[in-house]
């Protein structure tokens, strides 16, 4: 079993390990266990997320979609480009934060899509095109935390 597990610095990660396989069911488990977070991961500001997502209108750069529930709220996430923990260091700032819808971030954090200099983003499985980033005037973006990602995963 492959899990996706989120650190502490909001990057989203595979766990080949397939602990957890054996968890036993419990017919009734009760309350899920709250864990505290002990704060040694990085300080993450969420209103430097909030503001890149508000500038988008949750609206996923990649592909443009806008997840929207019941009730009309919308949903994106704050995808930073180059990760903030340990080894990556990068800054938590707008510039550093893209707006994706979930299944986005998922991919672009696991190298799914890498980013080009003029913002064509590609399918790094396949090589394609998959357009351009979708930008917004208010929202700069650092080209060198792009190719700092894109340095991780274009083979
Ligand atoms: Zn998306």
């Amino acid at each position: 079993m492959v899990e996706v597990l989120e650190d502490e610095a909001g990057q989203l990660h595979l766990d080949h390990s397939g602990e957890g396989d054996e968890a036993e069911e419990d017919e009734n488990p009760g309350p899920v266990r709250r864990v505290a977070n002990t704060g040694s991961g990085p300080a993450r500001n969420s209103a430097i997320a909030d503001q890149v997502k508000a500038w988008h209108d949750d609206r996923c750069q990649i592909y443009g979609q806008t997840l929207t529930v019941a009730g009309g709220a919308t949903f994106s996430q704050g995808a930073h480009i180059r990760g903030l923990g340990t080894p990556h260091s990068g800054p938590d700032t707008t510039s550093n934060v893209l707006c994706l819808c979930h299944n986005d971030h998922f991919l672009f954090d696991n190298g799914g899509y890498y980013i080009e200099d003029d913002f064509t983003v590609i399918n790094a499985v396949t090589g394609a095109s998959v357009g351009q980033l979708l930008r917004q005037r208010s929202h700069k973006i650092s080209l060198d935390h792009i190719r700092y990602h894109r340095s991780l995963w274009k083979i």
